[in-house]
């Protein structure tokens, strides 16, 4: 019975070995991961009713991957939508206030974000002939050309800093968004490259027989993210075991090609390995194998994040926050990325009387603030709701997790990497590599990776017969 070690027991690598024991049925699948729970950084903990996400909020219906995989694992009658009011009501903080990012066209033109000659860049882009340069663009030069500055300084850094925690000068727009420069090419505009895509889903469901699809929605279960990696756990029960770290692995000519080396000197004979962990620890393992190959995903950077949830009274919480929260722009080096208005975007996230509210600190920008000892972190996040939010009352409850390597950064230089990264790997047969350091960091991308990379490990198998 052939056998595959998957590294690593996060998102990325619990897919590959729940899809792995659907394409190759008869491989024996083990998942090696050091902590002593599955999951990654995928964490829900309830404290008196607070239920808090202690990594990622919620995930994107983006391509049909994570619904199906979520249909697979029986889940999807646990799914709960975002609500409405945090699709349509997002700020962004600037000059000491909140200010509503506009929702379409016509909210655009309303609103006091940028100025006329702003509104008016951002409007005529359909119409904007600025080819692109031979150099790798930034996201800020990317939406700068295609949309002006104004949008770029407020909309590029609030969409990066939202998702990436990063620097919209420093992401290579190509990895960190890769639809935006294919439309352009394909649609000769982004905003046309966003309505033949909307067109285009709406003619395959028509062609389908399916109902017409909405906007794209963010989605968790009624227990939160944890919910999804129980599910995992059920499924694959015993082939997933914890408390173990990967050290090294080794390339033998034989047929069973892979010795993996855990610590304690543990060691699995495996016919295909597939690295699932973070990069640093993938350039870790390789070291000894293949040290250009290690030097060059170990040369993928990661930014560092502070998640600190509040909890508060909702008499001391003035005004509506019926929405998904606010963006600080890292431009205006604050002391939150953002707040995210966690018990407005989904139900049950708080006891009833009480809002949940988690801000996002550090960056790129902000590192050092995950030094910060909690007090003194808590204390700067309530002083920042406060001003924002004008609440009247202290904080009842608080929680703070610390991410020292947070998220990947796709820094200018990053698809070259990841290009010099595929074709040294595939020196040696029967070694994957996946996770979100290289196509994508969102939950989506990496279940999308994932399910690519369980298909090629169940060809690999089918070869190697
Ligand atoms: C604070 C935060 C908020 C986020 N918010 C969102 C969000 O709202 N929506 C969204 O879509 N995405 C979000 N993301 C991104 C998303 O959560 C991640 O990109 C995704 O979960 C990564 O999954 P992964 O399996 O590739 O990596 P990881 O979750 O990092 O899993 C890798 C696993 O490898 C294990 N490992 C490490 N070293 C070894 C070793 N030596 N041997 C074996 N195993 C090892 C680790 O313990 C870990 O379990 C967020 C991320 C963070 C940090």
């Amino acid at each position: 019975m052939p056998h595959v070690v998957v590294v690593g027991g996060g998102l990325t690598g619990l897919t590959v070995a729940f899809r792995l024991k659907q394409f190759a049925p008869d491989a024996a699948v083990t998942v090696l991961e050091p902590r002593d729970r599955p999951g990654g950084n995928i964490v829900t903990e309830e404290h008196h009713g607070f239920r808090v996400e202690c990594g990622p909020n919620g995930f994107l219906d983006r391509t049909p991957t994570i619904p199906n995989l979520v249909r697979d694992l029986g889940l999807s009658d646990r799914l709960v939508a975002a609500s409405d009011g945090s699709r349509k009501n997002r700020y962004v903080f600037l000059g000491n206030k909140l200010r509503k990012l506009p929702g379409g066209p016509f909210g655009l033109l309303a609103t006091s974000l940028l100025s006329l000659r702003g509104k008016w860049d951002l409007v005529s882009e359909p119409w904007r002939k600025t080819p692109p340069p031979s150099a790798e663009e930034s996201v800020q030069e990317f939406v700068t050309r295609r949309a002006g500055k104004e949008a770029a300084d407020i909309f590029a850094d609030a969409l990066v800093t939202g998702i990436h925690g990063g620097d919209p000068a420093m992401l290579s727009v190509a990895a960190a968004f890769p639809r935006l420069p294919v439309m352009e090419r394909e649609a000769g505009s982004v905003v046309r490259g966003f309505m033949r895509a909307s067109k285009k889903r709406k003619q395959e469901a028509k062609d389908r027989g399916d109902p017409l699809p909405g906007p794209m929605k963010m989605w968790s279960f009624r227990d939160g993210l944890g919910e999804l990696v129980g599910a995992f756990t059920e499924q694959l029960s015993d082939s997933v075991r914890c408390g173990v770290a990967v050290e090294s692995v080794s390339e033998a000519a034989s047929v069973a090609a892979w010795t993996v080396q855990g610590q304690r000197g543990y060691t699995w004979s495996a016919d295909a390995v597939v690295l699932a962990c973070p990069a640093y620890e993938q350039a870790g393992i390789l070291a000894d194998l293949d040290a250009p190959l290690a030097d060059e995903i170990g040369a993928i950077p990661y930014n560092r994040i502070a998640v600190v949830a509040l909890g508060y009274r909702e008499a001391h919480c003035p005004g509506r926050h019926d929405g998904f929260g606010y963006i600080a722009p890292q431009n205006t080096r604050r002391d939150v990325l953002g707040v995210q208005w966690c018990s407005s975007i989904f139900p049950d996230r708080a006891p009833r009387g009480y809002v949940l509210w988690r801000a996002l600190c550090g960056g790129v920008h902000r590192a050092e603030q995950v030094e910060w000892d909690d007090d003194r972190l808590g204390k700067a996040v309530h002083e920042e709701i406060k001003l924002a939010m004008g609440v009247t009352g202290e904080p009842v409850f608080r929680r703070i997790v610390r991410w020292p390597n947070a998220i990947p950064q796709y820094v200018i230089g990053h698809l070259d990497r990841v290009a010099r990264i595929d074709a040294l790997a595939a020196k040696h047969r029967g070694l994957f590599l996946t996770g979100n350091a290289y196509r994508g960091v969102a939950m989506s991308d990496c279940v999308d990776q994932a399910e690519v990379t369980a298909a090629k490990v169940a060809l690999h198998l089918q070869k190697a017969r």
